[in-house]
């Protein structure tokens, strides 16, 4: 309990094992997300992934793939319509 809240890089979940360098993400994670099944799905190679962030990343990073307009791609399998 003594210095748990000031060392950094050695926040553990305790249901995971993932390791966070700030409490404020690990308490985060364990609310938000841990042991919870990602959200979003890549619609054109079908990956799973847990943030909106980071589809937009990947779709952008994996595909190449930059809109003109920013706007409605990932909401394809989304409820947005
Ligand atoms: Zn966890
Ligand atoms: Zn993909």
């Amino acid at each position: 309990m003594s210095d748990y809240y000031k060392r950094l890089g050695s926040h553990i979940c305790s249901k995971c094992g993932k390791e966070y360098k700030w409490v404020q993400s690990l308490v985060r994670h364990e609310r938000e997300e841990c042991g919870k099944d990602p959200q979003y799905s890549c619609s054109a190679c079908g990956v799973k992934i847990r943030h909106k962030w980071l589809l937009k990343k990947h779709m952008i990073n994996v595909h190449h793939l930059v809109l003109p307009n920013g706007k409605n791609f990932w909401n394809n399998n989304q409820d947005l319509q």
